[in-house]
């Protein structure tokens, strides 16, 4: 991080490796899903919709336009770092090791509480067709929907990123590990069909967390389940639909 480079520099290096991100997270589990693993979910008895290209283009179309608003948040934050101006840091030993476990856990929960409040607000009636719209035009949601937000959207999630790194002091590899599990969690949770066994979400990592079950009845039905990662603001608010 030596270098400091201007900020369009940055920009389209983020518009690389966000979208890199995109199509192998999200295009590698269609493709498994739909390939390696067909057979798998057959011997399970797990049903896969077959791939509705007009659908899937247009999710990818709304997630070119966030991959242009995450790397102006991106390089924005890599440029305020660059002047001394973010809490992000380099040095592992500067609040020790506890605090990287600590960091990365509180970021998921305030993450998990922005978007929660953030999500319901943008299905108030007068929001939810510039806010959200874009978003659930996918009835039955494949990985492609994972970040495919319409651009006011995206602006808003994105900003969570750039208030975070303006103000919690964040390990660059804390960060990183943030972003992926971001990541890894919003593709897992449009899968579009179930993981586990229905009684898999008995267990306690089944009722406390977000799954691709749990997301699918929110894309369906737009009254319930609107978590990102855990359903504890779900269970608290009475927007959790017990049957699923
Ligand atoms: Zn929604
Ligand atoms: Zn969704």
């Amino acid at each position: 991080m030596a270098d400091h480079h201007p900020f369009l520099y940055y920009w389209f290096a983020f518009l690389g490796i966000i979208l890199g991100r995109y199509f192998l997270v999200a295009g590698g589990t269609h493709l498994l899903i739909h390939s390696v693993l067909k057979q798998f979910f057959v011997d399970r008895e797990i049903s896969i919709d077959p791939p509705v290209w007009e659908s899937i283009r247009r999710d990818i179309k709304l997630s070119l336009l966030s991959t242009v608003i995450f790397a102006l948040s991106a390089a924005f934050s890599i440029f305020e770092f660059d002047r001394g101006g973010t809490f992000l840091y380099t040095d592992l030993d500067k609040y020790g090791f506890w605090y990287l476990g600590l960091s990365f856990v509180a970021v998921l929960l305030l993450q998990d509480t922005y978007f929660y409040f953030l999500h319901r607000l943008f299905h108030h009636p007068k929001l939810f067709k510039w806010f959200h719209l874009g978003h659930h035009l996918s009835k039955h949601p494949t990985p492609w929907t994972s970040f495919a937000f319409d651009p006011a959207e995206a602006v808003f999630q994105a900003l969570f990123l750039v208030a975070i790194v303006f103000t919690i002091p964040l390990h660059f590899w804390t960060a990183i590990a943030i972003i992926m599990t971001m990541t890894i969690w919003s593709v897992l949770n449009h899968l579009g069909f179930s993981l586990y066994p229905k009684s898999g979400y008995l267990s306690w990592w089944g009722q406390w967390t977000i799954g691709p079950a749990h997301h699918s009845v929110h894309h369906h039905k737009c009254t319930k389940h609107y978590g990102l990662y855990f359903t504890f603001w779900d269970r608290l608010l009475g927007t959790q639909d017990f049957n699923n």
